[in-house]
């Protein structure tokens, strides 16, 4: 019988970047780069097998994806003996007005995706950049584009439109939403995991470096926080999230920063970090006793709450929330904070079950599901490749 095909996976995020390997639907192997707050002597590479066991951890001199790429393929060839790699899939976090489903990449398609770097400034190079190094190593592999924006295709138009005169939403100034591989990958699960959930008002809460909640009917999104760019909504590691534009104003006129530098203010030296003054990691700031640490900790989950009301409001009603990504897979307390503040919404919260890290958060009588769902957003992406390659 011949073998599945091979697909590889390349997801640059903001502080991260991650790979894997499918063969068919079977993981292979992840592996990755932790990419911020490290210098070269700290970084590590890491290939795991699908049960988290060490295939490979060491230093790496460079935050070059090639070295990781390489060091992928020299593994693929001792696990996956005479598979080809068919495909490579790319998380690229912003498809404009044009791209609203996966696409191979082609020369032209690679400066389009160029040209939408302003929006999507933290990210989309290193997203460019990755096809580039994946297209130099494997010159004869398909490569295809898999959008974090196109799951937010389904928002009606009082979502996507700015209170700005019309003209501008004719060039393309809108809301569009992110984390949408993401939101794919929780949609996908919650019919196996929660029926109800599935098919009814359910706001999933995507908290990682960045951070954003997406409003779904029925498995489809009809609201989400992030907006033109991600930089609005939460408060995230180091995005200050949702601000006035007066504020912008003020920084120009009246503190003389450049744009470049307000940009620099805003997704790098805020949120977290910003309110803090110690750490963009949620993990520093619960393990700190500064009372500036307790602070951004409380806002970050405060701005959760007061955005899951707005969400439960566009959705007329709430029957599940859903915490994934770093920060909602792993931080029970910030888990527990944000249920406990919305309690009156009918959350029964199950303070053990969160502890404990299941699945099932809630109590047998709550009137909302809580649940905890590891997002796989290459998983999606590799699907989605698979997909893009057939159709
Ligand atoms: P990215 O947006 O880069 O993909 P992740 O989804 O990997 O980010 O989330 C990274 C964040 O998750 C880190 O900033 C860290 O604050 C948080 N995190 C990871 N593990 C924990 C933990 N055990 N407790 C609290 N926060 C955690």
């Amino acid at each position: 019988m011949p073998s599945a095909p091979l697909i590889l996976v390349l997801n640059a995020g903001s502080s991260s970047l991650k790979l894997a390997a499918f063969s068919g639907d079977r993981l292979v192997l992840r592996a990755g780069v932790e990419r911020t707050n490290q210098t070269p002597d700290q970084r590590r590479l890491w290939i795991v097998d699908p049960e988290g066991q060490t295939i490979e951890h060491g230093p790496v001199p460079t935050i070059d994806s090639s070295s990781l790429l390489q060091a992928v393929i020299d593994t693929l060839v001792t696990l996956c003996p005479g598979q080809r790699i068919t495909a490579v899939g790319h998380r690229v976090v912003h498809g404009g007005d044009r791209f609203t489903a996966p696409v191979r990449v082609t020369p032209e398609v690679l400066v389009e995706l160029e040209s939408l770097t302003p929006l999507a400034p933290l990210h989309q190079p290193h997203n460019v950049g990755e096809i580039r190094t994946a297209l130099r190593i494997l010159p004869d592999v398909p490569q295809v584009a898999c959008f974090d924006t196109a799951f937010h295709a389904t928002m009606p138009w009082q979502e996507r439109m700015l209170g700005l005169p019309r003209k501008y939403y004719q060039q393309g100034v809108k809301r569009y939403g992110f984390h949408g591989l993401s939101y794919e990958s929780i949609a996908s699960r919650l019919p196996a995991i929660d029926p109800r959930a599935a098919v009814g008002r359910t706001v999933v809460c995507h908290l990682g470096s960045g951070a954003s909640l997406c409003a779904m009917s029925g498995g489809k999104s009809i609201a989400t926080t992030m907006s033109f760019t991600p930089l609005d909504g939460l408060l995230m590691s180091t995005r200050a999230g949702a601000i006035d534009a007066g504020v912008i104003l003020h920084l120009l006129r009246n503190e003389q920063l450049s744009p470049d530098q307000i940009e620099h203010l805003l997704d790098r030296e805020s949120g977290l970090l910003g309110v803090s003054g110690i750490s963009s990691d949620l993990r520093d700031l619960l393990a700190s006793p500064a009372p500036e640490a307790a602070e951004a900790v409380d806002l970050f989950c405060y701005r959760v709450v007061r955005d899951i009301g707005a969400m439960t409001a566009a959705l007329g009603g709430l029957d599940a929330i859903v915490f994934t990504a770093g920060i909602g897979e792993n931080s029970p307390d910030v888990r527990e904070r944000v249920c406990i503040q919305l309690a009156w919404l009918g959350i029964e919260f199950d303070s053990a079950a969160n502890l404990a890290g299941s699945v099932t958060l809630h109590s047998q009588h709550s009137r909302v599901s809580v649940l905890r769902i590891q997002t796989d957003e290459e998983a999606v992406i590799a699907r989605q490749t698979a997909n893009a390659l057939v159709d």
